[in-house]
């Protein structure tokens, strides 16, 4: 059983293996209402897929679709996708028919009404779920019965937890929680080699990358996104905490 925490009374804690009544689609009431008036911010992942979808290089994702923030005392930046400026902050993606980018959406979109996060503890790392009733989502009315882990693997969420906890590696290590303050230059790379995946591809096929040289066959590797993806957070993860 997870245990309760300080949560809004519409969102609560949920077990993997626990069922709920939900189901979404295009002829629920609500159709689209939760892809209006919301924060979506964006892992790695989300912008490679947005990439694909969207068919543009990352750093015109980066200009067009994405903000970058810092909050203040927050070790590393956040991206969110931008919203219209159409009176209710909708999501550049979604038009009457649904979500134009479907087959490439976030993660968090296709987790919802769900939330996941994971926990880090001594002896490993486990994930916890919550649920998030809100007023508008009709979707609870419907009979399918679902748990968190069948939603999860209806949603293909496997490669999206994947490369999201690879992530969260970087930004909950110990150094972090013990206060290690990331350099500027750790910062920049955090955002090349993370999320401007072209711009980074560029500078180590060009050698521009001080301390990464790589051989022929390693550069035939990172011609794929997913791969150049995990060699990213590697490369990341040494150079911040290691130095090398
Ligand atoms: S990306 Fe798609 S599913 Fe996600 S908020 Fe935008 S339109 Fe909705
Ligand atoms: S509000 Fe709920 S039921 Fe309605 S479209 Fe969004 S997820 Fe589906």
């Amino acid at each position: 059983m997870v245990e309760p925490t300080n949560l809004p009374e519409f969102i609560s804690p949920i077990d993997a293996d626990d069922s709920f009544s939900f189901a979404c689609h295009s002829g629920v009431k609500c159709f689209n209402e939760c892809c209006r008036l919301l924060e979506l911010a964006l892992s790695p992942y989300d912008v490679l897929r947005l990439r694909k979808a969207t068919e543009l290089t990352s750093e015109q994702l980066l200009a067009q679709y994405i903000i970058i923030e810092q909050e203040p005392g927050e070790a590393f930046p956040r991206l969110y996708l931008t919203m219209n400026d159409d009176g209710r902050a909708s999501c550049v993606f979604v038009d009457k028919e649904g979500c134009t980018v479907y087959e490439h959406r976030p993660g968090a979109c296709r987790t919802y009404p769900l939330g996941r996060s994971v926990r880090r503890t001594g002896i490993g790392a486990y994930q916890q779920f919550v649920i998030i009733k809100e007023d508008h989502c009709q979707g609870f009315l419907e009979a399918a019965r679902q748990t968190p882990k069948s939603y999860c693997y209806h949603q293909e969420l496997t490669l999206y937890n994947q490369f999201n906890d690879a992530v969260m590696e970087i930004l909950q290590h110990d150094a972090i929680r013990n206060g290690f303050v990331p350099s500027q230059l750790n910062i920049e790379l955090y955002i090349l080699a993370l999320y401007n995946l072209d711009a980074f591809r560029k500078q180590l096929f060009e050698d521009r990358l001080d301390t990464i040289v790589l051989s022929h066959i390693e550069k035939e590797q990172l011609q794929n996104d997913e791969n150049l993806l995990i060699f990213g957070i590697d490369v990341l993860h040494r150079q911040i905490f290691t130095g090398l």
